[in-house]
């Protein structure tokens, strides 16, 4: 709603009745309520949304992500009430939003694949067959996957049968559809995705790449651009592999060719995700270009504002997902009124956020509450904007992520560049959180005390010091 507002765009809010009282609801010049919380009686309902749109007389609708970003029925059905559908064909969600059909897409070109069977899994002892030929571990994907889910891993012959009824369960029950197939499991994977936006006029240009290693439960918490460990040549060819799937389905729109890199830097295509990615800042913020109104620009049937050979990188740039989970207790979200919510600002400093200090967390969401993104000359200057950020980041009444981003920050294998997507299950327990705190508090218990000792000798300064609220304030920021 920004980038439409600096255009001249005006903008309509679609909202569910939990979200009533959201800031983007007020920021847009109309909102209209959708419907109950559930996002299956409000952000589902296309048709509803549509209606809307023709009754206000939209010209386009902008899906977002999440929600009904990648469904291809929405936008066939966008296009057909005569509406812009602000993202992909309805013809290229489709064949990239299957894992199995995007792979069959790409087939010809010549793109790095991950070893494993090219169709859904029907007979298993051919399947087992096969994976003891790609040598195990294998990974079970659901072919409708998505948000890390209907994944599992196989270590051995003898737990095939129960991983796999578990991963067509999670499957049919997330997706409604348990096509599962197998891939080798790439034992320590880094996940390098390239941006990409082409117009209709055929032309494709990519954005370069964002590492996005740091995963806890398979999805991203800590995201990148450039990666530390791709070389110039690299860069350019998984660069020109996402333009070539970009092309193999004729590609408008923002996407992401998603890759998973091996630890001698050899990339396989993974999948593509057709559209606006979370992580997009840290791509604004290293080539200075606003990808929403890229996207917006070529849904209005105008060329890509600009060339590949114009495009650089500029600095370094990252991005934490500041979600309202738990690292203590297994990330689980953690729901509740946001009591104190200040955030940080400053030089480099972009909060992409969407909420305001005394709401309630819905619980019907995803837990996702802001994106913190820092920019610096360099990758170092970067993490040091990046503490520097957290540290400001006040948040109390629920539990963040923002305790384990400082720890995988300051993280000696992510300073180097060294880490892959193992890094949460390798390094990280709730221990190493506390014992942060634990330090914390005991340098504000050591500088209470020696002003408390000073006080003792100048006994006129004692109700400045106000010891109470200062101990509960840090000990409650320690905590959120
Ligand atoms: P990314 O690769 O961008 O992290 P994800 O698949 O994790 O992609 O999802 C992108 C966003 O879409 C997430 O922020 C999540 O909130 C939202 N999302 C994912 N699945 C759903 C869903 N079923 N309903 C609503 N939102 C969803
Ligand atoms: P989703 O649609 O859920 O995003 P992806 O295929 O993009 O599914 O995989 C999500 C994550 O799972 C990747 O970022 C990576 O961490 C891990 N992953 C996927 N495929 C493999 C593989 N073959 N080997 C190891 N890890 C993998
Ligand atoms: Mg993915």
């Amino acid at each position: 709603m920004r980038t439409a507002r600096e255009m001249g765009i005006k903008t309509v809010a679609v909202f569910s009745e939990a979200d009533r009282n959201f800031p983007h609801v007020k920021y847009a010049d109309e909102a209209v309520c959708i419907g109950p919380a559930p996002s299956k009686e409000s952000y589902l309902l296309g048709d509803k949304i549509i209606a809307v749109a023709q009754r206000l007389g939209a010209d386009a609708i902008h899906p977002g992500y999440g929600f009904l970003s990648e469904n291809a029925e929405f936008s066939r059905k966008v296009q057909e009430a005569g509406l812009i559908f602000i993202g992909p064909s309805p013809e290229s969600i489709e064949v990239m939003g299957d894992k199995l059909s995007s792979k069959h897409a790409v087939a010809k070109y010549n793109i790095p694949m991950v070893p494993g069977t090219p169709d859904a899994i029907t007979d298993r002892v051919a399947a087992k067959q096969k994976s003891a030929e790609i040598g195990y571990p294998v990974l079970i994907k659901a072919s409708a996957g998505g948000g890390g889910k209907g994944m599992r891993v196989v270590e051995n012959e003898e737990e095939f049968d129960e991983q796999m009824d578990r991963a067509v369960g999670e499957a049919i029950s997330s997706f409604g559809n348990g096509a599962c197939f197998i891939e080798k499991y790439i034992t320590k994977p880094k996940h390098i995705e390239i941006q990409v936006v082409g117009d209709k006029h055929g032309n494709v240009v990519h954005f370069f790449e964002r590492e996005c290693s740091i995963q806890r439960r398979h999805q991203k918490v800590v995201e990148e651009a450039p990666s530390s460990v791709l070389t110039p040549e690299i860069r350019e060819a998984m660069g020109q592999c996402a333009v070539m799937v970009a092309k193999a389905c004729n590609y408008y729109g923002a996407g992401t060719v998603e890759f998973i890199v091996d630890e001698d830097l050899n990339f396989y295509f993974l999948e593509m995700n057709t559209r606006l990615q979370v992580e997009h800042p840290v791509t604004e913020m290293i080539t200075g270009i606003d990808l929403v109104k890229e996207m917006i620009w070529v849904a209005e049937g105008k060329p890509l504002s600009v060339k590949q050979e114009d495009l650089k990188i500029n600095g370094h740039a990252i991005e934490v997902r500041v979600c309202a989970e738990d690292p203590m207790n297994n990330f689980l979200p953690d729901v509740g009124k946001l009591q104190t919510y200040v955030r940080p600002q400053g030089n480099g400093v972009r909060v992409d956020d969407g909420i305001e200090e005394g709401m309630e967390i819905p619980i019907y969401y995803d837990p996702m509450i802001a994106k913190l993104i820092a920019y610096g000359k360099d990758r170092n200057e970067a993490i040091e904007k990046m503490l520097r950020a957290i540290d400001e980041f006040k948040i109390t009444g629920v539990a963040t992520t923002l305790p384990f981003c400082t720890f995988a920050l300051k993280h000696e294998a992510f300073v180097s560049g060294k880490f892959d997507t193992r890094f949460v299950g390798l390094y990280f327990t709730p221990e190493v959180i506390q014992k942060e705190t634990d330090q914390t508090e005991l340098e504000i218990a050591a500088v209470l005390a020696s002003q408390l000792l000073k006080n003792r000798q100048a006994p006129q300064t004692i109700a400045s010091v106000q010891p109470n609220s200062q101990w509960r304030k840090n000990r409650a920021s320690l905590r959120g």
